[in-house]
């Protein structure tokens, strides 16, 4: 019996890394319905419009008829799959740079897949697809603080130039602005009618520099909301 490529092509779409997508960091815990042929890669539909704008061709896992050759081009093994595109395509991409997600104006969408694969912007060819899933990259940067003591190591801040987009809930991950701690309450007992000796107590200062842990994220102004395109 001849394997079934449509078989292959959803244990394929269900691998980890292909659950998220291959040029947003969206994930879809069931696997995505559309292939960027040309890239080898499982995209989310607004990704897959994108991808189109630019005529990089497009196949839909359901819709599409798939041969075995086709099939196998998706495989990590033969250059292809969401992990690979990743370590290439994406390889100089900082950690935690912001980019845009499913959701997004398709016009930020767009300029974003312009960049990463018309103009390669962060493109290595040299870059090597972690064999398990990409996860383990991150646990393998912690280490003990011990280069820096001097000073401590702040959060890595991912810092967004623009504002939020108009159409609501497209950065979910991205909130511009921490929730400000409530001022510290300094409840003082009055006494109304100080019977005795007034007692000296010595109430705790509650002082204002501790409040601030959280509050310097969003620093820089985020005036200029021109939508993503001057991302950096
Ligand atoms: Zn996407």
């Amino acid at each position: 019996m001849a394997p079934d490529p449509d078989k292959a092509l959803n244990a394929l779409r269900r691998l980890a890394a292909n659950k998220v997508c291959g040029s947003c960091p969206y994930e879809e815990r069931m696997g995505f319905k559309d292939v960027c042929m040309k890239y080898k890669i499982f995209v989310c539909s607004d990704c897959k419009s994108a991808h189109q704008a630019f005529s990089h061709r497009c196949k839909s896992v359901t819709m599409s008829n798939w041969s075995m050759a086709e099939v196998d081009e998706l495989r990590q093994e033969n250059g292809g799959g969401n992990a690979v595109n990743r370590a290439t395509i994406f390889a100089r991409l900082p950690e935690g740079a912001k980019r845009p997600m499913k959701g997004c104006h398709p016009d930020d969408m767009k300029a974003f897949i312009q960049e990463a694969y018309n103009d390669m912007r962060w493109f290595d060819a040299n870059g090597q697809a972690p064999t398990a899933a990409p996860e383990v990259q991150r646990t393998a940067t912690m280490q003990p603080p011990t280069r820096t003591p001097s000073q401590p190591s702040a959060p890595p801040v991912v810092h967004a130039k623009s504002a939020p987009p108009p159409s609501g809930d497209a950065h979910p991950h991205t909130h511009p602005h921490p929730k400000p701690k409530p001022k510290p309450n300094p409840r003082r007992k009055r006494k109304p009618k100080p019977k005795a000796s007034p007692s000296p107590n010595p109430s705790p200062n509650p002082s204002p520099g501790t409040g601030d842990l959280f509050g310097d994220f969003d620093a820089a102004p985020s005036a200029s909301s021109n939508g993503w395109a001057s991302f950096e």
